[in-house]
């Protein structure tokens, strides 16, 4: 609705400029280990949830279906570090300062990992055993989708430059820190 508002605007006011951002999976902290990702309760969303079971505030993850048509059979994300997320929002402002118009931008690696496979990053990079089982599917996951991220480069000079350990690495010491306060 903002989306549809924000075009409209941009209609009515052509030396106005609007970047509609796509974000895929953001995950990670900043490296600082101060800011990141901490939510209230039990966590809906997968690194949040993988944190809580390293940090033993959780028995186990659950991995929502084993039997999707993909290649471990497990949901494939587009997980982009947060930082890089953060880098993407002043690549659009310093565009927006130069452009008229709207223009829609996905900002994702334009890479697809598993859920099974954000998990081994996650031991490997961290050094920590990760107790899960894989139960049934969740109402309303997608097998799979992942970002069209060219846009972002060739029109915001912007790629994901992080890779999937160093979110894992980042997430882990946020969540260890958060854990200990
Ligand atoms: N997921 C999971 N167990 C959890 C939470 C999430 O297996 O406890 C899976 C979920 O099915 C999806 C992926 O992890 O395939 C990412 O889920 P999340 O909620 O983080 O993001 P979404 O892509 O759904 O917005």
């Amino acid at each position: 609705m903002i989306e549809r508002i924000l075009i409209d605007y941009v209609t009515a006011h052509h030396d106005f400029c609007a970047i509609l951002l796509r974000y895929f999976n953001p995950i990670g902290a900043h490296e600082s280990g101060l800011l990141g990702d901490d939510p209230n309760g039990i966590p809906n969303n997968l690194m949040p949830y993988i944190c809580r079971v390293a940090a033993g505030q959780l028995e186990k993850l659950t991995i929502f279906g084993g039997d999707y048509p993909t290649p471990d059979g497990t949901c494939q994300r587009d997980y982009l570090h947060v930082v890089d997320l953060a880098v993407g929002h002043l690549k659009a402002l310093e565009y927006a300062e130069n452009h008229n118009g709207v223009e829609a931008i996905n900002l994702g690696t334009g890479n697809g990992i598993s859920v099974l496979e954000l998990v081994t990053a996650f031991e490997r990079a961290n050094n920590i055993k990760l107790p899960y089982v894989i139960g049934p599917r969740r109402d309303g996951d997608l097998p799979a989708f992942w970002a069209d991220a060219q846009k972002a480069e060739s029109i915001l000079g912007w790629i994901a430059t992080r890779t999937v350990e160093d979110m894992c690495r980042s997430s882990w010491e946020f969540a260890r820190k958060s854990a200990e306060q």
